[in-house]
């Protein structure tokens, strides 16, 4: 069976905007950078047997800070690097609400999940979900994923003490956690 894993854009795969990009967030290619070694620990992924499922809240558009078009276009350029490093996105979710919406799709809540589970005919049950936020390991856990943190991004180390929901892992990025996750999955074979 084809092994699925779900993984955040901003801070997991790309720096995180937060408080250095125009509305922090992502509104253009220019401001996009890959962190050091997550094109790589793509192609690990890949390379054995993952499906790579991004899951990624990008209210931005509906607060009309950038287009959806826009978005598509950050989107088909990242997804054209990735494949250019040897790996391959499965599908790409994105939230494009704000929490005013109150729709079904923005992390924490799950909406996008359920939707990739339909689309693909996955269960996400026992898969991991891999982000940098507190509303990553809320999502996940409430969808009942395995939850991994990266520190790649918004939420220092120190924050997750303070949090009711805590993530079953922890790792300082995506390099690390794709790590841990093959080693884990070898040891069950
Ligand atoms: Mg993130």
């Amino acid at each position: 069976m084809k092994k699925t894993i779900f993984i955040d854009r901003d801070g997991v795969i790309n720096k995180d905007p937060g408080g250095w990009t125009e509305h922090s967030y992502v509104t253009r290619w220019e401001d996009f950078h890959f962190l050091p070694g997550a094109k790589e620990a793509l192609k690990r992924l890949f390379d054995n047997g993952y499906d790579i499922i991004i899951i990624s809240n990008q209210g931005g558009v509906s607060k009309e800070y950038f287009s959806q078009d826009a978005l598509d276009e950050i989107t088909g350029k990242m997804l054209t690097e990735i494949r250019a490093a040897g790996a391959r996105i499965r599908k790409t979710y994105y939230c494009v609400h704000q929490d005013s919406d109150n729709c079904d799709c923005r992390k924490p809540k799950t909406g996008m999940f359920r939707q990739a589970e339909k689309d693909l005919g996955i269960k996400s049950k026992g898969t991991y979900f891999i982000g940098d936020g507190k509303v990553d390991v809320e999502a996940g856990n409430s969808i009942g994923l395995k939850t991994v943190l990266v520190l790649s991004g918004k939420t220092p180390a120190e924050e997750v003490d303070g949090w009711e929901i805590r993530p079953d892992h922890i790792f300082r990025d995506l390099f690390e956690a794709v790590k841990f996750i093959l080693n884990e999955s070898k040891g069950k074979k």
